[in-house]
């Protein structure tokens, strides 16, 4: 089968990874599933996986397949297997948990000590096939394209459980403020709208992206290039800032707004990572507000989501590709030209 591979670290996204002829991959245990993959998303994430970062969080064994957005056909289950059969129509989840570990046993996927994850830390699904396990895979409903919901996978899943932690947060007249309406920010938008009745600022440099936030449910948007994010917040808030702020950028100048626009006991949610935090722990002593980190989502978090998307709650904005197209979708995500996500149809 073909797959997209990535045998080196490289910064030049132009020729990162390698359509390589490979083995399908078997059933190795009785608790496996075989995929064939009908959609995979692509992420930010494979950008940084490409250029090295994931190295020393994550064990990595190049060449390796990328792809941890994936939704496909059940083609071959293991012995043990009573989830799903051959033909049903499945959104995996990226990590292949083990179910008896304490933090299992909690039910905190992502934090299982014998995990697997697609495309980070085993092969995955930017290929003709996938193997992963019963635990990881969820049905989908009649209805449901999986090329369609690949991208819920992470990007979907991240940006709901972020929403969710706000959410909890967050009581009917409150703020919450969305930064960066891209892949996951418009994910995470349509979430909150669904999910609470705080008043949503939705933040951009595109605006384009603030059209679309205006679209998915937004109350107020701002351009940063035009507008201070701080005294538009105080404006809104009646200087008393917004209770909970997810950031799907995650760069310095974004996690730079928290002491300014979060509210006293507040919470800056990190989903987009790359920069830095360099705030004054006074600042954090003075407002006790907090930043939090955003760790993918549970297996349940997913079947919560794939509700809203039956139920047309969440309506993903995709563009598909080829697998041959992939190191250009690599360049494009870049360079940020892509709207809504790049999903790539390995069959
Ligand atoms: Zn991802
Ligand atoms: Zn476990």
């Amino acid at each position: 089968m073909q797959a997209a591979r990535l045998h080196e670290y490289t910064a030049d996204m132009s020729n990162a990874l390698s359509i390589d002829e490979i083995d399908r991959p078997d059933l190795e245990r009785s608790d496996q599933v075989v995929i064939e993959v009908e959609g995979a998303g692509w992420c930010q994430t494979d950008n940084h996986i490409i250029e090295g970062m994931w190295a020393d969080y994550a064990p990595q064994d190049l060449p390796m397949t990328l792809g941890h957005e994936n939704a496909g056909i059940v083609a071959e289950t293991g012995d043990e297997v009573t989830l799903v059969e051959e033909g049903d129509p499945v959104i995996c989840h990226p990590v292949q948990t083990c179910g008896i570990c304490r933090p299992c046993r909690l039910g905190e996927d992502m934090y299982c000590e014998n995990s697997a994850f697609n495309g980070l830390t085993t092969d995955g699904g930017f290929a003709e096939y996938l193997q992963t396990n019963e635990r990881a895979v969820i049905p989908l409903p009649d209805g449901v394209d999986p090329t369609e919901i690949a991208p819920h996978a992470d990007a979907g899943i991240t940006a709901y459980h972020a929403a969710k932690k706000a959410v909890d947060e967050l009581n009917p007249g409150d703020t919450c403020v969305v930064i960066g309406v891209g892949g996951l920010g418009h994910i995470g938008l349509q979430c909150l709208d669904a999910m609470c009745a705080a008043d949503i600022v939705a933040v951009d440099i595109k605006d384009e992206a603030l059209e679309l936030a205006d679209d998915l449910g937004a109350h107020h948007t701002i351009n940063s290039v035009d507008e201070d994010i701080s005294d538009v917040i105080a404006d809104i808030t009646d200087d008393e800032g917004a209770q909970q702020v997810v950031d799907f950028v995650g760069r310095d100048e974004t996690t730079g707004l928290a002491p300014e626009i979060v509210a006293a006991g507040g919470d800056h949610h990190i989903v987009g990572y790359g920069g830095h935090i360099h705030e004054p722990s006074q600042a954090l002593v003075d407002g006790e507000f907090s930043f939090r980190g955003t760790l993918v989502g549970k297996y349940a978090e997913l079947q919560e989501l794939v509700a809203l998307v039956e139920r047309g709650a969440v309506q993903l904005r995709t563009e598909r590709h080829d697998l041959d197209e992939i190191n250009a979708v690599a360049q494009r995500l870049e360079h940020n030209e892509i709207e809504g996500r790049a999903v790539v149809l390995p069959t």
